[in-house]
């Protein structure tokens, strides 16, 4: 729930505790100074992930190299997908000055479907911030049951939606697109029994990938159903691997392949590349040629590519603005 009071013991929205550094901390973070008036608020322990900002542009936006609540919702209808933000929150930051009646309906709208136009693609909110605050999706394929691309934070009620999602097949798979955007994968794993699955050069006894069931080797495609394909994508990092929905020609991008709101073009966030910045940027060029209308990324925006000349267009400006910058 929220609406929490400022120096009590914080809670997540949804009613957990807060997890991750500030656990047991006695809550002093303010309401800033940038939010508008009114009773939704972006409290000081906001760290610019950006996620309530492409939730919810109209309500959202950076101020001061934090988010803030620049338009005060106006109706349930908006009202409930700010809330949703708050739900998606790695920090739980969002909050409100009085409980809102619609905070529980808000949590319990993940997944929530990505676009009207893809077929069984949810966002499952609950970002975590062990994950650096990657976005996680579930692909509910028809002959596997759920996929789970990247791993969200924890929440039990959460998984009781999936399951709901995915009917009798269950969920079968866990997609580590690489080893930065884990976070609670041995919880869900353990939880819904499901198969791990990531490259060999991203597992790490650190975040405790050295356990996934399913250890990839090689340079693929993997074929997991007749819709879905594992490709090996490195550059990013060593072992980077995405999940291509052929149906909904869609590509689930982990981190080498997003939009950049900041830059305003598509990008491959290079301050960010551990690994080998030509390497990722060849393989960005290799999926850009696939019939791909949605890239869905764990960080940076989604993209959607309403026509194949725009598709080409905006890829050309990236390479362009690279080849300008000289890498
Ligand atoms: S989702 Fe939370 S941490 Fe991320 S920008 Fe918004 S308020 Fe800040
Ligand atoms: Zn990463």
């Amino acid at each position: 729930m929220l609406g929490f009071a400022v120096g009590v013991l914080k809670t997540r929205a949804g009613g957990n505790l807060q997890t991750g550094r500030r656990r047991g901390v006695v809550n002093m973070k303010s309401r800033l100074p940038s939010n508008s008036a009114g009773d939704l608020y972006v409290d000081s322990s906001c760290i610019d992930c950006d996620v309530c900002r492409w939730m919810v542009p109209d309500v959202f936006d950076r101020a001061q190299g934090q988010s803030a609540v620049l338009h005060q919702p106006v109706g349930d209808d908006m009202m409930r997908k700010a809330l949703q933000a708050a739900v998606a929150c790695p920090v739980g930051s969002i909050r409100t000055e009085t409980p809102n009646p619609l905070a529980k309906a808000a949590r319990d709208d993940f997944p929530i479907p990505v676009h009207e136009t893809l077929v069984d693609i949810y966002y499952n909110g609950f970002n975590s911030e062990k994950s650096f605050s990657a976005n996680s999706y579930l692909v509910v394929d028809e002959e596997l049951g759920g996929v789970l691309i990247d791993s969200p934070r924890y929440n039990s009620a959460l998984a009781k939606s999936i399951e709901k999602k995915c009917g009798d097949l269950g969920v079968k798979y866990m997609v580590l697109t690489h080893s930065d955007d884990v976070a609670d994968h041995a919880r869900w794993a353990e939880r819904f029994g499901l198969t791990r699955i990531m490259h060999k050069n991203q597992i790490r006894s650190f975040n405790g990938t050295n356990d996934v069931e399913m250890v990839l080797e090689g340079e693929g495609p993997w074929e997991i159903s007749k819709n879905l394909n594992i490709l090996f994508v490195p550059g990013h990092s060593s072992g980077c691997i995405a999940l291509h929905d052929i149906k909904n020609k869609t590509l689930l991008s982990g981190d080498f392949y997003a939009f950049s709101a900041r830059k305003g073009t598509i990008s491959g966030f290079p301050d960010y590349n551990h690994f080998s910045w030509q390497t990722q940027v060849e393989n960005m060029t290799k999926v850009t040629r696939m019939d791909l209308n949605f890239v869905l990324p764990g960080h940076g925006r989604r993209i959607h590519f309403e026509t194949p000349e725009m598709k080409e267009a905006m890829f050309k400006e990236f390479l362009d603005t690279e080849a300008k910058v000289g890498r």
